[in-house]
């Protein structure tokens, strides 16, 4: 095979109108205005505006665009866009020029109605608002559409309430940026302008031939397989973890980098996952908001590039029953613009007082807010993976790693702590090989809020899922945290020993939530039950805590959502948890009617008539066949009963009111016999002649690419 050249120093961000470009190109009154408003979070005048939008233009000319769009990421969990092309009315003698204005930049006007609000604007009161976030910057994207200039945008009703994943995402970035200033000032850093949280996402997803997923109406309708026996061989040789990556996906994977890179997206570690067809990308952490939007982004290249190689990128949480799910690690830490990270423990962790208070801080909230961060990472398809023997459990622990939990229990225990346990050296045996210092403590991959080394890694995201909720979640309980922390602070006579009287407390307090033990297990949940840790198993049971007196408070105390917000969002998420299963429960009711039964008909007649033929033929032993029919048969009259019941049961979905109630009505009877109807089905698939089966196997799906 021959190997084409890539600069990727040339290729990285050259579709993207980043700092170099605008350096280069605006003014410098201009760049330096502009530069400001990103980094103090200033106001734009329309006049700087004019002259960024006319510059942005001219480039994405020259880069190929025809459109610019604004960009936005409304509660669909997918990006919007609307192009306008850059033309303008033609001139008299019927040219026409192309023009984009500062206010075409700053503001547009989507017709919102027809985006979810929760009940936030009635559609008579349609208009909603994308407002450029200059803090993302804008790119070139290339499609058979042309290229069209994207606008990162946050979008908002007529009234400011946001109707977005961005909106609230800012907002916390400002709750977070206030209270850990406060902190640093408090311990003395007088250089710090700004703190951000930086995240890295990683990004699992599956890969299946693009022939195969057309055959399978579940796939295509809902993301995920509703039927589907186990293949002889599943995940259980561990074969495809970091394995040898197959030179079909490999071409794909080169692909999907280089579009990555175009797009100034940091595309960085690539490999096998668990599961057979399945494979993680990960990105360079970043600040949270572009780390979003790239995210976004990634997602749809893996989408666009796999079509081009005749495959399917599938990126729900669980397409496969019984095999590995896909998740989304969002990997957080808090860096100040001096270069601190506040998660960084150094050296000596067990003298690092600011690390210990904000690691202490951290407890605090994760425990305070454990429903809400299990709440932020709810969506529908997480439901089949969380809990699982895979996917950390439902239950929000810490893993701290055994270096920081000692340190804690010899302040809890002592009242101060002495000593930090250190990494070994790891020998190999090999005398070859160098030894090497072992981090202080090792990975717990059950661990849905771990530590990891200078960040935390929340495991829980589900793999379609925008992050966006999981970090304002993140971002908006560590404030609060940080917050309660310094209003002590700045009160104290010590500092020093009210430093240390926090973190005492709050270890003390909050050392129910540190978990190192096996998430999967049995005797853990039981323990978390008994330690008062909330166990909120679906996405149903999880809504609420978005609504709860405490996060209503918290949430608008630091001005991330109002009341009225997280109302919508609530009423949002049940819709389309009750539309999701319905969708589901129809496509099984297709299938089984339009592919199933009449295979199974077909199977059992000609099982029937060769009986028949072979009973004319001689006195044979015909035990085995009968026996075939007889239980073919009998699954068939228990597919027939469920499918009967499943569609009395669809058509009531539309008659509970909407909200909780239809939530929980698809949860607690519809789902149960979606399964009802599953089982037989899939004992069936392992009695039909394969040629008979109307659909590829799980077998055929993961392990023929
Ligand atoms: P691991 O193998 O421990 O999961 P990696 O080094 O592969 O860790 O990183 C996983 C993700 O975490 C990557 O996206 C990486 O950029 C990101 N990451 C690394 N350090 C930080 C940090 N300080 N803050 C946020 N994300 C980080
Ligand atoms: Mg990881």
């Amino acid at each position: 095979m021959s190997e084409e050249y890539i600069d990727v120093k040339e290729l990285f961000g050259c579709d993207v109108f980043n700092d170099a470009v605008m350096h280069e190109r605006l003014p410098k009154k201009v760049y330096q205005e502009l530069k400001e408003t990103i980094k103090e979070g200033k106001e734009l005048s329309l006049e700087i505006a004019d002259v960024v939008a006319h510059e942005m233009k001219e480039w994405a000319i020259e880069k190929g665009a025809t459109h610019y769009s604004h960009w936005f990421q409304p509660l669909t969990g997918v990006t919007a866009e609307k192009h306008d092309a850059f033309i303008s009315a033609p001139m008299e003698d019927g040219r026409v020029l192309m023009s984009f204005s500062g206010k075409e930049l700053i503001k547009g006007e989507p017709d919102a109605s027809s985006f979810p609000s929760g009940g936030l604007r009635a559609t008579f009161e349609a208009r909603g608002y994308t407002a450029w976030d200059p803090t993302s910057p804008a790119f070139v994207r290339h499609d058979p559409a042309g290229g069209i200039l994207c606008i990162p945008t946050a979008f908002c009703s007529y009234t400011g309430e946001a109707l977005d994943q961005k909106t609230p995402l800012l907002r916390s970035m400002e709750a977070i940026n206030k209270q850990a200033l406060r902190l640093l000032r408090l311990f003395g850093n007088t250089t710090a302008k700004r703190v951000t949280p930086s995240v890295g996402a990683e990004q699992e997803y599956f890969l299946v031939d693009k022939q195969k997923w057309l055959q399978r109406k579940d796939l295509i309708y809902t993301g995920r397989t509703l039927f589907g026996a186990m293949p002889p061989k599943g995940q259980e040789m561990d074969d495809h973890y970091f394995g040898t990556i197959r030179q079909r996906v490999s071409a794909y994977m080169k692909e999907v980098n280089e579009e990555c890179w175009r797009l100034g997206i940091t595309a960085k570690t690539q490999h096998n996952e668990v599961a057979p067809a399945q494979h993680e990308l990960a990105p360079i952490y970043a600040p949270v908001n572009i780390a979003q939007d790239h995210n976004q982004l990634m997602m749809r290249i893996l989408k666009k590039v796999a079509s081009r190689h005749g495959m399917r990128c599938l990126l729900h949480e669980k397409p496969f029953a019984g095999v590995n799910g896909s998740g989304k690690h969002n990997n957080w830490s808090l860096t100040s613009d001096d270069g601190i990270n506040l998660l960084d423990p150094g050296k000596r962790p067990h003298e690092n007082k600011l690390f210990l208070l904000v690691l202490a801080c951290i407890l605090k909230a994760v425990d305070e807010h454990a429903d809400l961060l299990r709440a932020s990472a709810a969506d529908v398809g997480n439901d089949q993976r969380l809990g699982g023997n895979e996917a950390p459990p439902v239950i929000i622990s810490v893993f701290l790693g055994e270096q920081l939990e000692d340190i804690f229990n010899q302040l809890i225990n002592d009242g101060t702590a002495t000593h930090s346990i250190k990494g070994e050296l790891l020998e190999t045996g090999v005398k070859t090989l160098p030894d090497f210092r072992k981090d202080a403590t090792d990975r717990n991959r059950t661990s849905p809020f771990a530590f990891t080394g200078n960040k935390f890694e929340f495991r829980m995201v589900g793999s379609q899922d925008s992050i966006s909720t999981c970090n304002v979640v993140l971002n908006t309980i560590t404030a609060e945290a940080f917050k309660e922390a310094c209003d002590r602070l700045e009160k104290a006579e010590d500092f020093d020993k009210e430093v240390m009287d926090i973190i005492r407390e709050y270890a003390t307090e909050h050392k129910r939530i540190i978990f190192s033990g096996n998430g999967y297990s049995k005797e853990w949940q039981e323990e978390a039950v008994r330690l008062g840790l909330p166990n909120l198993p679906t996405m149903v049971d999880a809504i609420p805590a978005f609504v709860s007196d405490k996060a209503v408070r918290m949430f608008e105390e630091f001005g991330v959502f109002s009341k009225v917000e997280l109302e919508s969002r609530a009423e949002i998420m049940y819709e389309i948890y009750a539309k999701a299963i319905n969708i589901e429960a129809r496509t099984m009711i297709d299938m089984a009617t339009k592919q199933i039964i009449p295979a199974v008909i077909k199977y059992t007649t000609v099982l029937a008539e060769s009986i028949n033929q072979v009973r004319a033929a001689g006195d044979f032993d015909i035990s085995v066949q009968e026996k075939l029919l007889s239980k073919a048969s009998s699954k068939l009259t228990e597919v027939y009963r469920a499918l009967s019941v499943l569609k009395k049961s669809t058509q009531e979905i539309q008659n509970k009111p909407e909200g909780p109630e239809r939530a929980r009505f698809c949860l607690d009877n519809v789902i149960p016999v979606m399964n009802e109807l599953r089982r037989p089905v899939d004992e069936l698939e392992m009695i039909v002649d394969k040629e008979m089966w109307p659909m590829p196997s799980y077998g055929d799906l993961i392990f023929e690419l």
